[in-house]
């Protein structure tokens, strides 16, 4: 199990630390991580693997991984297999404990019979409308359902009859008798079992009931001998329920413990959405590289060790924020600042004719790998006659601070030599097609014997021994810090930015790139880090801009200061 490099201590660890000291459980620390297969994972989740995978690891303790599996008519074994692939590249291992709550379907029945014989459970046949009119409001209490005086032997004539397949969808419901006039409305007898004539991903036609998320999550947690059951905010006002149900049942007792969840600016976060994304065909699927599930960030180009240096900078708390999405780019560029081999490529290609170079001479200039790593080394690149650089580095007619190349201007190539516009060459329609420039020999290597200056020093490649490439830049999914502001549930749609993808045909990068694979990472010398995409080839070449250079974080913070 990876532990966080330096995990600074939250609140949560003081309470594991306090139970530790008290004995509440002899020691023991287990914590589970337990999505519902129902899509994939996100940065959310991250945050929550990193969180109970990190406090076992870190209190020499345990984390199971267990699908809340449910709700069979959301919930696919695609899903099933995402979430084992994602926790194991974020970082972390379960072992053998890889639980499913539907192996509990058997235990949960026999809990909810058990209930009905204490009188702490009845069937009810009140409408989903009905039930809802019922339940009364945050200020008016809720009225009694009109069977919840049924006897005991009729309310398990009953059940047993809605798990033998006796009534139709919706018509019946297994509900907790605790109090109607409670102040918390999920103390309003609750429903605990629902009909569902729905096959399971893991149970097939098995069942026709299926137990509510309240009731068996808190029964799983207590078969897995869970200690402190880790989950986000919103279950808060649903933690006296876990309390009831467990006492009720007299079943052993972990403690609930509430967190604020990660919500990242200029995204939403919730797998209920990305559905939507994804179906409506906004994003390419799952793992597009602008959504911010675990599967998309790893095809953009993160790394687990930025994703959980991520989650650690961001800490652990009880009051709900926003992160700056800048933080996430940040720990990335961190990262790969150190590790990622730099390259050149030009995104835009711009011809440039050295006329005073001869036309078959090719020079192998020295280009160091990584200035943050000398043992990375140094590289050979070819220069020759006609070479690439970037069209924006080029202005015909030069603004003030525009430094780079201009005509009768002199800029540095990297690693090469100091080059002079001398001509520009257009089409009929008045399109620049190619800059006609010289060399000066003397300034191979970058620097000028006679110590004249430039003001640019410009990334270029070889016209002939460059490759050919597809690159994609990526801007935000969303054109607001806040898509998830408002009402509607489909208004954060409305929000996309419309240019958060961007696809250029015709780069050109530097022939060190041949043997490129999928997931490799490089910088691109002044336009960002890049990774290449799973669907890239030898014959066709394809990056991801994982991130730019452009350090808004550092920025952000010093504003602030
Ligand atoms: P979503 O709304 O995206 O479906 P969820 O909470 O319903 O999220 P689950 O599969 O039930 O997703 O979540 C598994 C675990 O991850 C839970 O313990 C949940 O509290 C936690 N989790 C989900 N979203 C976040 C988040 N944004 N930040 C931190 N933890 C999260
Ligand atoms: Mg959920």
């Amino acid at each position: 199990m990876t532990a966080p490099e330096s995990a600074p201590s939250n609140f949560i660890k003081d309470i594991i630390t306090e139970d530790n000291k008290t004995g509440k459980y002899r020691g023991r620390v287990h914590t589970r991580f337990p999505p519902e297969p129902n899509g994939y994972l996100h940065i959310g989740h991250a945050k929550s693997i990193c969180l109970n995978f990190g406090i076992a690891a870190e209190f020499k303790g345990l984390c199971n991984l267990r699908m809340d599996d449910t709700n069979p008519t959301k919930e696919e074994v695609e899903y099933v297999e995402s979430i084992k692939q994602d926790v194991r590249w974020v970082g972390f291992d379960w072992q053998e404990r890889m639980y499913y709550a539907s192996n509990y379907f058997e235990r949960f029945y026999e809990c909810a019979v058990d209930l009905i014989k204490k009188g702490r459970a009845y069937v009810c046949d009140l409408s989903p409308d009905e039930m809802r009119q019922y339940r009364g409001t945050l200020t008016e209490p809720g009225k009694e359902s009109p069977y919840r005086g049924r006897s005991v032997e009729e309310n398990l004539d009953l059940f047993e009859r809605m798990r033998k397949g006796e009534f139709p969808d919706g018509s019946r419901t297994l509900r907790a008798k605790i109090d109607m006039t409670s102040g918390n409305i999920n103390m309003r007898d609750p429903v605990i079992y629902r009909i569902l004539h729905s096959e399971h991903h893991m149970t097939g036609d098995k069942w026709c009931i299926y137990p509510m998320y309240d009731y068996a999550h808190c029964i799983s947690d207590s078969i897995e001998g869970i200690t402190h059951s880790i989950c986000t905010l919103e279950f808060e006002d649903h933690r006296p329920l876990y309390d009831w149900f467990l006492d009720e049942l007299g079943m052993y007792h972990p403690q609930q413990i509430e967190f604020a969840r990660l919500n990242l600016t200029y995204t939403v976060m919730s797998k209920r959405k990305f559905i939507q994304l994804v179906e409506g065909g906004y994003v390419r699927g799952w793992d597009d590289p602008r959504m911010p599930t675990i599967s998309g960030l790893r095809r953009r180009g993160y790394t687990p060790e930025s994703i959980r240096n991520f989650c650690d900078r961001i800490g652990v708390a009880k009051a709900a924020s926003t992160v700056d999405m800048a933080l996430l780019e940040y720990c990335i560029r961190e990262d790969l600042n150190r590790r990622a081999p730099r390259m050149m490529a030009v995104l835009r290609p711009l011809k440039i004719i050295i006329t005073n170079y001869p036309e078959d001479k090719v020079d192998e200039l020295d280009a160091i790998n990584n200035p943050e790593d000398p043992s990375a080394g140094t590289r050979k690149v070819p220069f020759s006659r006609e070479l690439y650089i970037e069209q924006e580095d080029f202005m015909e007619d030069p603004p003030k601070k525009f430094f780079r190349l201009a005509p009768g201007r002199e800029v540095r190539l990297r690693y090469a030599y100091f080059i002079k516009c001398v001509d520009v060459v257009k089409d009929g329609a008045g399109n620049i097609t190619e800059l006609h420039c010289t060399y000066d020999p003397a300034t191979r290597g970058g620097d000028a014997p006679d110590g004249r200056k430039v003001k640019a020093t410009l990334h270029w490649v070889s016209a002939e021994h460059s490759l050919a490439a597809e690159v994609r830049l990526y801007d935000y999914l969303f054109a607001q810090p806040n898509p998830e502001e408002g009402t509607g549930d489909k208004d954060f749609i409305s929000k996309l930015n419309p240019k958060s993808l961007e696809v250029l045909q015709d780069c050109r990068v530097e022939p060190g790139l041949s043997g490129a694979s999928p997931g490799n990472k490089y910088q691109f010398e002044r336009l960002g880090y890049f990774c290449v995409d799973q669907d890239s080839s030898p014959e066709k070449l394809i990056f991801n801009r994982t991130v730019t250079l452009k350090d808004t974080w550092v920025k952000i913070q010093n504003a602030n200061k």
